[in-house]
């Protein structure tokens, strides 16, 4: 028991920290978000909504300036101001967005936004937990293991995620006749926009190459397209 407690006491801390996270995040985007109402964007998500069988798709926006979109563990879409300048600005058009909304709507719809809380709070939790652990057994380089296999397993799940999330977006942008191509090109889009890589946002950065997710979206296309 006086082995294990030391265990149980991280673990009771990761989940006090993973509650508290979920918490400020959905508190943070209560306060600073209002529902987005273009009549051009609004056309593009009825149609989608039409396709899936549902009354209407919500977005919202974010009041923040980095370029993202995302999909909040409770099921809200969000698109940030900076992204949402950009469509204004005419540097991405409204089927472009309508992408992104799919994309997110993919995330939710996969159950991936639960997890990805999970993922981003848990990861601290995962991270003490296993440093606690290795480090009895592997000292001074414990820490340091237990950071690169946390960091690994994000990753991993987000990669996988971020596939399944655009063959959603594709799928549907298909059914609701926008097809493909604004995905694609937001993508190309988005790199050439963002400049360096170092000025990407860290959206982009924990995405897949925009090469490979292109050519897996055609791959989905040649699936699905009849012949
Ligand atoms: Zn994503």
């Amino acid at each position: 028991m006086i082995k294990i407690l030391p265990i149980l006491l991280v673990v009771a801390y990761g989940l006090a920290m993973y509650r508290f996270s979920v918490w400020r995040t959905q508190r943070e985007l209560d306060q600073r978000s209002t529902e987005l109402a273009d009549p051009v964007l609004s056309r593009l998500t009825d149609r989608m909504a039409d396709a899936l069988d549902l009354p209407r798709i919500r977005v919202h926006i974010y009041e923040i300036d980095p370029v993202n979109g995302l999909a909040a563990p409770d099921g809200r879409i969000f698109i940030t101001r900076g992204f949402f300048r950009k469509y204004r600005n005419g540097e991405v058009t409204a089927e472009e967005m309508a992408s992104v909304i799919a994309h997110e709507l993919g995330h939710v719809a996969l159950g991936h936004s639960r997890r990805r809380m999970i993922d981003f709070s848990g990861q601290n939790a995962l991270r003490a937990v296993l440093v606690m652990v290795i480090g009895r057994f592997i000292p001074f380089i414990g820490p340091w293991i237990a950071n690169a296999i946390t960091a690994l397993l994000a990753a991993r799940l987000s990669r996988s995620d971020e596939y399944e999330a655009d063959a959603y977006a594709s799928a549907l942008l298909m059914k609701s006749g926008l097809g493909t191509g604004p995905q694609k090109s937001l993508f190309r889009k988005l790199e050439t926009l963002m400049g360096v890589r170092g000025a990407m946002p860290a959206w982009l950065l924990s995405h897949p190459k925009t090469d490979e997710r292109i050519a897996a979206i055609e791959a989905n296309e040649a699936k699905w397209l009849p012949a």
